[in-house]
């Protein structure tokens, strides 16, 4: 079902006169993160709903009457932290493979994988996660040959940082029949060396050639994993995630954990588009909201293009760093408009992956002919990179959210410049041009891309420099957010972006009772105390999701 509370009558439950109900909890002794500033306030959750914000000097009834007092003890209460745009089981199933990320060399990383294999049953797979060529000396994309050396005798499979490209083993290679003689299939391509015989690397779609033949993961598996996700981005403050493409065995795991009251944080589930027997039967239900609002079906996932890294973002002009490759169409514009069309007639939001600006134009072309401008079905575009000047403007015109990811900017800003070239450059992750010309934002992390930790995401968001530190001021400093902006890109803007902003993405009386509580406050003094804030709490529904130092 689905629960909008007109915010009229929210100010009808705002304190003093009123006198002091029950409460389930009572938040006391914190500095409370409201729409209009920071207040001393105590908070009293029933039911998995703000009841009331109490000034200080009203609290003592308030004390006396709750079944339970948290002592924040000076701590900052935020409304809960959303991850604008996740993948949720990805996440779960890379907790669970071997760590790629921030390797130093290819040799490294056929040591970790080596190390790993050794640990597996004779035979299983050898799943890894978070490789990217950028970061090694030789920055060429690898071949399996020293992969293939040290582990000879079971299939391994390392995914790209960008989820875009793998590289495969011998064994592996030969378990999904690729050879010399196979063809690149269609949105995708089968990288191979100066005799042609395959390196390993498949990008896009040609990675389905082996995707295919992995063993399917179980329930059991696609459980385990939500629960190992939901409880990781809890501990990183996050109470909700959209998780940005979600499979018709994944859903049904989310149903039943949901029905079971076990869901860690709430899930707003954009479908996988690809899949047409999931959007018939979803389509036929109609948007759903679950009663406790911990799971909501309402939007559908869709691709237009690929990655920048792999080079499968689909450009307008050829790569500046490869002038043979202009990017790929992953999805024919038939197949976007037909899906958007029967999203649209079932009331479904649609979110299109566009990364490239050719991807951007051409998804921007089909909402406008499907949609028209304004369109309350609150369209996004997922990632929305690189944006031609003409097309900035068209975001507010059709109504269009750009649902953005900062730590992609801050990962990409090495090496996008040489992708783009000088012209283009500055197109690139252009939130403040979004912003000044009425666009909505949200923000995210694309985990398990980047990190899911959203002090990562605000960071990049207002400086545009890698926390480690480089030269100021931050890459094309003009387009970053401010602090309270890019406070609001993870909780207000993404509650509008998912159609909660009528129950939760603040902090007020009636609200869902989601909170993030840190140790200092997020939106002052050097951008520096964002990555130093610790998070203490979060609670999700009024119940605790994550403690610090806590045995949950
Ligand atoms: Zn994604």
């Amino acid at each position: 079902m689905l629960r909008l509370l007109p915010l009229l009558l929210l100010a009808t439950a705002i304190t003093s006169a009123v006198a002091a109900p029950r409460c389930d909890r009572l938040l006391v002794g914190g500095t409370v993160h409201l729409p209009d500033g920071p207040q001393r306030l105590e908070v009293a959750v029933a039911e998995g709903r703000i009841v009331a914000l109490v000034p200080p000097s009203e609290a003592k009834a308030w004390r006396a009457a709750a079944a339970e007092v948290v002592e924040l003890a000076g701590a900052h209460v935020y409304p809960g932290l959303t991850e604008g745009h996740g993948h949720f089981v990805g996440y779960g199933a890379a907790l669970e493979q071997v760590d790629l990320v921030g390797t130093a060399s290819f040799a490294e990383i056929v040591t970790r994988v080596k190390a790993a294999a050794n640990t597996l049953p004779a035979g299983s797979w050898v799943l890894g996660r978070g490789w990217d060529q950028n970061d090694w000396p030789d920055k060429a994309l690898p071949a399996h040959a020293a992969l293939t050396a040290a582990v000879p005798d079971r299939p391994a499979l390392l995914r790209r940082v960008d989820g875009h490209a793998v590289l495969l083993n011998a064994r592996a290679l030969a378990e999904a029949g690729i050879t010399v003689a196979s063809p690149d299939p269609a949105g995708g391509r089968i990288l191979r060396d100066a005799s042609g015989a395959p390196t390993g690397v498949l990008v896009d779609a040609a990675a389905d050639l082996v995707e295919r033949i992995l063993p399917r993961p179980t329930a059991a598996d696609i459980e385990r994993r939500v629960l190992l996700a939901g409880r990781t981005l809890a501990s990183f403050g996050l109470t909700s995630i959209h998780d940005a493409g979600t499979s018709r065995a994944e859903l049904t795991v989310l149903r039943g954990l949901e029905r079971d009251g076990r869901l860690p944080v709430r899930v707003y589930a954009i479908l996988d588009g690809g899949d047409d027997e999931l959007l018939a039967a979803e389509f036929g239900n109609g948007p759903w909201l679950s009663r406790g609002g911990m799971l909501a079906v309402r939007a559908v996932k869709l691709y237009a293009d690929g990655a920048l890294g792999s080079r499968g973002a689909a450009l307008s002009a050829p790569y500046s760093d490869e002038p043979g490759s202009r990017g790929l169409d992953v999805t024919t514009s038939a197949r976007l408009a037909d899906v958007i069309r029967r999203a649209a007639k079932a009331g479904f939001q649609p979110c299109v992956h566009a990364i490239g600006d050719a991807a951007v134009t051409r998804t921007l072309d089909i909402y406008e002919q499907v949609l028209g401008a304004g369109s309350t079905l609150r369209p996004r575009i997922e990632h929305a990179q690189i944006v031609r000047p003409e097309d900035v403007p068209r975001f507010a015109k059709l109504g269009v959210i750009a649902a953005v990811q900062p730590t992609h900017c801050t990962s990409d800003m090495p090496w996008a410049p040489r992708r783009l070239g000088a012209e283009r450059t500055p197109w690139a992750y252009r939130w403040r041009s979004l912003l000044a010309a009425g666009a909505r934002l949200e923000l995210g992390s694309d985990v398990p891309v980047e990190s899911p930790d959203p002090r990562l995401g605000m960071w990049a968001a207002v400086t545009r420099r890698p926390p480690e530190g480089t030269a100021e001021p931050g890459w094309n400093l003009p387009e970053a957010l401010t602090r309270a902006e890019a406070i609001a890109g993870f909780t207000a803007w993404p509650a509008y972006a998912a159609f909660e902003e009528g129950w939760r993405g603040a902090i007020a009386p009636a609200l869902a009772a989601d909170f993030t509580i840190v140790d200092r406050s997020l939106g002052d003094g050097d951008p520096a105390t964002i990555l130093q804030a610790r998070v203490l709490r979060t609670i999700v529904a009024g119940r605790d999701a994550f403690v610090a130092g806590g045995t949950r």
